[in-house]
């Protein structure tokens, strides 16, 4: 049946006959291009690993943001070298070079910043195969970096490519970016960046971080940090008459009986709505990253009573938390361990304060990137968040972008180990995964 106000358009006798090529979608275009590159992304992250960028102290930055540099120019990217000439660590033997990558379309906006940080932690004891050398074995690629996050970089890279190579035009402008520093914080990549304005709302609409998250976990945000050391203050004595001083490494031990019996519990009462994998870190969480005591003036043990005791704390803080009520739930511990133990004195300074961060899972940003994750695996995206923070802090922070999240090939889980690893069929469908959402969002 043909419905009304429909016209029948008269089929030429030679068309009639012959079978009607069906027209490929152009994501189907660049799904088959990027299947077609699988060799050359695993190549390509194989090439990043072998560049020991290890940081402390940043080994290598120049020479792996040239071959970063190098690949973006050979695909079309205007390409720029940053150096973080105003940070200290920017040295002379360690210089901090990122480099950004873009690629205008026809219009500045809407604008997707790909960003990928290319130091990796120092490789450890415990490696059966060369941590630099990129082994590719059992379809699995190894190394340090592997997934944290060289394989993210070269997905990032190869899905705007995907895209070029397939012949689709995009609307809007894509730019890729790779940075230092972020495993100690990123303050001369990323944060660098954000404040010289060059990855900045007024730029830039969507930034997505293809952090080890896997080809069906979102990563929406993190939860908040706040590091803080106290001292303790004593009397020194001769250590054979201590009881004519008074301990300061007794008093920390107070400070820690304290936050084991009262402030932990306390924190496993609160849990979050954000959905922060594994689930034990749903709840608020306190570390004891180091305690050091003895004599103010020296590190060695002496015959003394110690007179000084140093405990770093790492307080994780939940996004229904405010930073102001967590440093006053801590102060107030001490106020009562204090009035406790008379003759207790102590300090508490802040070390660093990381606000925790979420990425609506309404923005177009999370739903274009669900729709893409299900269209390759097959599966549901998991929204998910992570329980210690990453560069989103200084997107929504310094850069102040609403829509960020981190999408990447990897396991978290393994990522810091020895024998890291990427699974390169993980590596290929995050790869589609993102070029189909440069399409849907930029295209
Ligand atoms: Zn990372």
């Amino acid at each position: 049946m043909i419905p009304d106000g429909i016209e029948l358009r008269k089929v030429s006798p030679l068309l009639q006959c012959s079978v009607i090529p069906q027209m490929a979608q152009p994501t189907d275009l660049v799904l088959r291009e990027v299947d077609s590159a699988a060799d050359e992304i695993v190549d390509f992250a194989a090439e990043l690993i072998r560049i020991p960028t290890v940081n402390p102290p940043g080994e290598f930055y120049a020479d792996c943001a040239q071959a970063i540099g190098a690949r973006l120019q050979d695909f079309d990217f205007d390409v720029e070298y940053l150096a973080a000439t105003s940070r200290p660590e920017h040295t002379k033997a360690y210089p901090r070079i990122n480099v950004l990558g873009r690629r205008l379309g026809r219009v500045a906006r809407p604008l997707l910043h790909l960003n990928g940080h290319f130091d990796v932690v120092p490789p450890g004891g415990g490696w059966t195969v060369d941590p630099f050398k990129g082994v590719v074995r059992d379809g699995r690629l190894y190394g340090r970096g592997s997934a944290d996050m060289k394989a993210g970089l070269a997905a990032a890279i190869y899905a705007v490519e995907a895209v070029r190579r397939a012949g689709v035009g995009l609307q809007g402008t894509v730019e890729v970016s790779g940075t230092v520093d972020e495993e100690s914080g990123g303050l001369a990549g990323v944060a660098w960046l954000a404040e010289r304005g060059r990855l900045n709302a007024t730029l830039t609409d969507f930034v997505i971080i293809p952090e080890p998250f896997g080809v069906d976990r979102i990563c929406l945000g993190h939860r908040g940090v706040y590091w803080f050391d106290v001292v303790t203050y004593g009397r020194t004595a001769h250590g054979s008459m201590p009881f004519l001083g008074e301990s300061a490494i007794v008093s920390m031990s107070r400070v820690l009986d304290a936050i084991r019996d009262e402030l932990a519990p306390a924190l496993l009462g609160r849990v979050t709505a954000m959905p922060v994998v594994p689930e034990g870190a749903r709840r608020p969480t306190i570390n004891i990253n180091g305690v050091s005591g003895g004599q103010a003036d020296t590190s060695q043990p002496t015959p003394c009573v110690a007179d000084r005791c140093t405990a770093t704390f790492d307080r994780r803080f939940l996004l229904e938390e405010n930073i102001k009520d967590v440093r006053k739930e801590m102060i107030s511990l001490l106020e009562r361990v204090a009035a406790d133990e008379p003759g207790l004195k102590y300090d508490l300074s802040d070390r660093l304060i990381v606000e925790p961060v979420q990425t609506s899972k309404n923005s177009p940003l999370v739903t274009e990137l669900q729709a893409a994750v299900g269209e390759v695996s097959g599966r549901s995206a998991q929204l998910v968040a992570s329980p210690g923070t990453y560069d989103h802090k200084h997107v929504a922070r310094l850069a102040r972008v609403k829509q960020c999240v981190a999408y990447g090939p990897g396991n978290l889980e393994i990522a810091h180990q020895p024998d890291e690893w990427c699974a390169i069929d993980d590596l290929v469908q995050t790869t589609k995964v993102i070029a189909l959402t440069i399409v849907r969002l930029i295209g």
